[in-house]
């Protein structure tokens, strides 16, 4: 009998020494990724020693990814469907699959192939040695080059605010405890960055190389600004460090102006006004405060959009329905009810 249509405490019961297992995707647009997905993704998991459910989470598709997914729970008792009611981003949608499993260990991967399913049993290895979150580390990466730049910058960064060196955060081949999903649940958060927020709450944690393919079919859902959104998220959610760090930046430039004024004024005094070149360093100067000024608004900006986030208490996702057993579950539910 599927995992899934257990409820957690029974499952535990039913096997008391191999942990069971919630394998969750996020799904946005990956009808033609989906098929090979499950064929292999099953195959992994029908052998192994352990119970097993598999979440696919439907990020609000607009191909035909939901009618293959609604089609599968109904013949797969052990596959589990979250349809969302919007396309509401990677990272919630793998939160609302997390509130949904059932598993004593998670395991997250992307559904364009590029996390191969079969490195999913070292995965499970690494936990079972007692590590509280396993990450995949992508040493040979098939992405663009600006995307394996911006990820080795990205990942120096997220290992610094999050205290948890890591190489590789944007992997998202990676096996979680129940406690460690649990607690990344309740924390709902708006803007989440699910492999950071989890390695914060986690004692053992550790990295296992794994491979990595290019996109089966399809494009990535990700562009430069999205990216760009997923770093400022990331860093703005975990510290105050940047914000702290523009200050005392700002209140050094303070103080070398004033002393740079006060100079301008007594060499004003004592020899009369500049000769003309010296228009050009003032230009240059204001400039420089120009952008600094731009930069700090910026960063202030993205603080307050996250508080103005929190306050809202609009919901990180709201689920539309849940297809299992060929049954459906109309309850729209909503992130932290
Ligand atoms: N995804 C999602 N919602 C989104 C964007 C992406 O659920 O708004 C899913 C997508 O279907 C895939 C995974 O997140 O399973 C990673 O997306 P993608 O492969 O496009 O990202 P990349 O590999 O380029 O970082
Ligand atoms: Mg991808």
């Amino acid at each position: 009998m599927a995992l899934a249509s257990k409820p957690a405490a029974a499952a535990k019961a039913a096997h008391t020494d191999v942990a069971t297992l919630s394998v969750v995707a996020p799904i946005y647009n990956e009808a033609v990724n989906l098929p090979a997905l499950w064929e292999r993704l099953s195959a992994v998991l029908r052998k192994l020693d352990r119970d097993w459910e598999v979440i696919f989470v439907d990020d609000g598709s607009t191909d035909g990814s939901l009618n293959f997914l609604r089609e599968l729970a109904r013949r797969e008792p052990r596959v589990k469907v979250v349809e969302l009611a919007r396309n509401f981003g990677q990272h919630s949608a793998i939160l609302a699959g997390f509130r949904e499993s059932r598993g004593e260990i998670v395991i997250t991967l992307d559904a364009d192939l590029q996390n191969p399913p079969e490195e999913i049993p070292r995965l499970l290895e690494a936990i079972d040695q007692g590590n509280d979150v396993v990450g995949g580390w992508r040493t040979e990466r098939h992405d663009k080059f600006y995307r394996r730049w911006a990820s080795r910058l990205h990942n120096k960064i997220t290992s610094l605010i999050v205290g948890v060196p890591m190489h590789d955060y944007g992997c998202m081949l990676r096996a979680y405890r129940r406690h460690i999903v649990d607690t990344v649940v309740k924390c709902d958060e708006k803007a989440a960055f699910i492999p950071a927020l989890a390695a914060s709450f986690a004692k053992h944690v550790a990295e296992i190389p794994v491979a990595h393919d290019q996109r089966a079919a399809g494009e990535s859902k990700y562009n430069f600004r999205g990216l760009a959104k997923l770093s400022l998220n990331l860093i703005t959610g975990f510290s105050l460090a940047p914000i702290q760090l523009v200050s005392m930046i700002g209140l050094a430039i303070f103080v070398v102006d004033t002393a740079f004024a006060g100079f301008l004024a007594i060499h004003r005094i004592l020899y009369g006004p500049q000769q003309e070149g010296a228009v050009w360093t003032l230009f240059a100067v204001l400039f420089f405060f120009i952008g600094f000024l731009f930069l700090a608004l910026g960063l202030i900006g993205e603080y307050v959009g996250r508080i103005y986030q929190e306050v809202r208490h609009r919901p990180t996702y709201i689920v539309r329905t849940v297809y299992q057993n060929g049954l459906e579950h109309k309850d729209c539910s909503e992130s932290g009810t």
